[in-house]
């Protein structure tokens, strides 16, 4: 069968080595000159089973209500007269009581085990090198009360089979020798031995490399304009080449992998995807201080930063903005990071020397993914990853080449349409 992916992002190239693995004839399109440019470009670098708990969640509404004057908030909303923000925010209210809470977090943590066995069969399988660490993430907390509150999430997650600990400041330390110069100041910490790190864009380009010796096809530098549907199926995709050339794309199945932008070429086919562009900012620092500098990574869950060591560079990610497709990098958010960086490990990093970036999470008002059928028999999707896009990609683009070729997923997850 052949099947056009579009989006060459995390989920697009997954999904593209998978389908290849399943015999089919696959061809992405993407509008960057090289794959995974935008969201998958400069993330957090987690893999992360343990951070399934999802945005919403009962103290949500309080905590968000608080940040939404401050520029320097975690997780803030710049409201706007937008309708689809605005039905995305009483999306996400709708999803902040237990019952959802907990029904989110299983879909996260079943999705996200899947999906960490899968990486690293993919690795063991094909060898890849992405500057990745086994060496677990611990989240650790410099708030009494952000502790006590980190338990019962913790507990959770052990019932679903996610081995999160809870460990005392000193173990922590222990694990992570760098967090000595903030020991006094660590409430404590939990540790997920399992868990790992990478880089997600180093990871997307050598699979890129491995999916073209396969046979895979990548249209760069090609934008997708529109979906077009005849006799109740999707019948070619258009696009515009790199010289701005028209293009008739055609292929028996499509699977939609653009990220943040998915919705605005589903809706004309009458399918509403509840996503919305969540900015996201990164530092990356060349390491300065061996002795200073972090190995293990780190979840700070107060400033909702985490820390990954790729080679010998730092990454630094996170903090979320609801502000439409705007990518603009706001120096007070930037400094927030590197002043929270410099508290934590100061002099670890060349913060002279910092690369700053902002990436637009695909974000679903539960941060649960929508992978599966549409209502358009050949038109597949994969898509609103969120928070935990680099966590779920290798089960997600695994699960959609399944159900792309009629077979039953291999993970207990609420697919759309199965
Ligand atoms: C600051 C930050 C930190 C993060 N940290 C982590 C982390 O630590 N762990 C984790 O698991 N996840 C993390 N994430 C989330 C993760 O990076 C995303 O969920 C993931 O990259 C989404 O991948 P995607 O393929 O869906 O989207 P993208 O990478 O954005 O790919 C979509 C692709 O579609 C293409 N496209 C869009 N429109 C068109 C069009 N019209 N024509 C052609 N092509 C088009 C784009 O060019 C793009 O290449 C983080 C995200 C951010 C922003």
């Amino acid at each position: 069968m052949k099947v056009i992916v579009l989006g060459a992002g995390l989920l697009g190239v997954t999904s593209a080595y998978f389908l290849r693995q399943h015999g089919h004839d696959v061809t992405v399109v993407d509008r960057q000159a090289t794959p995974a440019a935008e969201t998958s470009f400069a993330n957090g670098g987690q893999i992360s089973v343990s951070h399934a708990e999802p945005w919403a969640n009962p103290s949500a509404p309080l905590k968000v209500l608080k940040w939404l004057a401050r520029e320097d908030a975690p997780l803030l909303f710049r409201l706007r007269a937008d309708l689809r923000q605005w039905l995305w925010v009483l999306g996400f209210l709708r999803e902040c009581t237990p019952g959802r809470t907990r029904h989110n977090i299983e879909q996260i943590v079943r999705l996200g085990t899947y999906s960490r066995e899968a990486l690293q069969a993919l690795r063991r399988d094909r060898g890849i090198e992405y500057d990745q660490r086994t060496q677990g993430i611990l989240h650790f907390y410099t708030s009494e009360k952000e502790f006590e509150a980190a338990e019962a999430p913790a507990a959770q997650m052990r019932e679903l089979g996610c081995d999160r600990r809870v460990i005392s400041a000193d173990e922590a330390v222990r694990i992570e020798p760098a967090l000595r110069h903030v020991r006094p100041r660590l409430a404590g910490a939990t540790y997920t031995a399992t868990d790992e790190s990478g880089d997600a864009n180093r990871f997307a380009r050598e699979l890129v490399r491995h999916c073209e010796a396969d046979g895979v096809q990548f249209l760069m530098s090609h934008t997708v304009t529109a979906l077009r549907e005849a006799g109740g199926k999707i019948d070619h995709v258009e696009a515009t080449d790199s010289e701005g050339q028209f293009q008739r794309l055609r292929a028996d199945s499509y699977v939609v992998a653009m990220g943040s932008l998915s919705p605005l070429y589903s809706k004309p086919l009458g399918i509403r995807l509840p996503i919305y562009p969540a900015k996201g900012y990164s530092v990356t620092l060349p390491v300065k201080d061996e002795s200073m500098a972090h190995q293990v990574s780190l979840t700070d869950d107060e400033y909702k930063l985490v820390f990954s060591r790729l080679g010998d560079r730092l990454r630094i990610a996170g903090t979320a903005e609801l502000n439409g497709y705007d990518r603009d990098l706001n120096r007070v958010r930037c400094e927030a990071i590197v002043r929270r960086v410099e508290e934590l490990f100061p002099g670890a990093g060349d913060t002279g020397r910092a690369r700053f970036w902002t990436g637009l999470r695909p974000a679903t008002p539960s941060n649960v993914p929508i992978i599966g059928r549409s209502r358009v028999p050949n038109l597949f999707l994969n898509t609103g990853h969120g928070t935990l896009g680099w966590t779920h990609s290798c089960g997600s683009g695994r699960s959609i080449a399944r159900i792309v070729s009629g077979l039953k997923p291999e993970v207990d997850f609420a697919f759309a349409g199965v």
